[in-house]
């Protein structure tokens, strides 16, 4: 793929980092517009360790920060696999609904997609069912399991609540939400169907940064949000690294094989 006058499969891209409010800081950043039928998407190119990676900040755009509702998902994903990369690390922050401490990390190991006014499929003009039975790379799981139990950092894993935002839950919301899900936030649907439908890994490490609406003390603050973040930003861009580094070059998933069979 050519463009910009560069040859995209030459960049040896090893994985993409698509980040939300925790954002992991990088040096020596090479800027790119990559051009999507979706739109263009700025990202930054850097090595980090040994590891080329493209990095995606989820909330940056015209708008100082981009809503959740108005990320443009599709891009982000085409623009990833525009780049020849296949392996998706993604951050995203939750909201806790059960026993998830604050200020600890949460692994999703599936979703509940209450999204309802985001594009959220590739596949418009033929009909193509990606399986989501897992829709999170477990091989990446693992790497990142790994890291954080190394590190003694606590972490919990479960189901994955995505509503759409921008205002909070409703108290009787979170009451019916808690029922089968353990955190809930905005960001992370449809990006990781997104990103089965077209056959690359992805995996995300949620930071909880709040109880959800009605079960703290109190009314929910951004700045409550942004606080826990700082904290806890230095251990995510640790386990980041850790996790980039022992990324293996041949897959034991079987998420290249997400549409493989699931064409009509
Ligand atoms: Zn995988």
């Amino acid at each position: 793929m050519q463009e910009n006058g560069i040859n995209y499969q030459d960049l040896n891209l090893d994985a993409a980092l698509i980040g939300g409010v925790a954002f992991p800081s990088m040096q020596s950043c090479e800027e790119l517009s990559v051009s999507t039928p979706y739109g263009d998407v700025p990202l930054y190119l850097s090595k980090i360790g040994n590891r080329n990676i493209a990095l995606i900040s989820r909330h940056a755009g015209d708008a100082k920060h981009l809503p959740p509702h108005m990320i443009n998902y599709c891009a982000n994903i085409y623009a990833i696999y525009k780049l020849g990369i296949k392996k998706i690390i993604s951050t995203n922050s939750v909201g806790t609904m059960k026993n998830h401490p604050v200020g600890s990390f949460f692994l999703p190991n599936d979703f509940i997609d209450l999204t309802r006014n985001r594009p959220s499929t590739f596949f418009n003009e033929r009909t193509v069912h990606a399986d989501v039975s897992e829709p999170y790379c477990p091989q990446i799981r693992d790497l990142i399991k790994d890291s954080l139990e190394r590190k003694n950092v606590g972490f919990s894993e479960g189901v994955y609540v995505c509503t759409e935002g921008p205002r909070f839950e409703t108290k009787a919301e979170i009451r019916m939400m808690r029922q089968f899900g353990d955190v809930v936030g905005m960001t992370g649907l449809p990006e990781v169907v997104l990103a089965k439908e077209l056959n690359m890994c992805y995996a995300s490490i949620c930071t909880v940064t709040n109880d959800a609406c009605g079960l703290g003390n109190g009314k929910m603050t951004v700045s409550e949000v942004l606080d826990t973040l700082a904290n806890i930003n230095e251990k995510l861009q640790a386990v980041i690294l850790d996790v980039l580094q022992s990324l293996p070059r041949q897959n034991s998933c079987n998420c290249m094989f997400a549409t493989s069979d699931a064409e009509l």
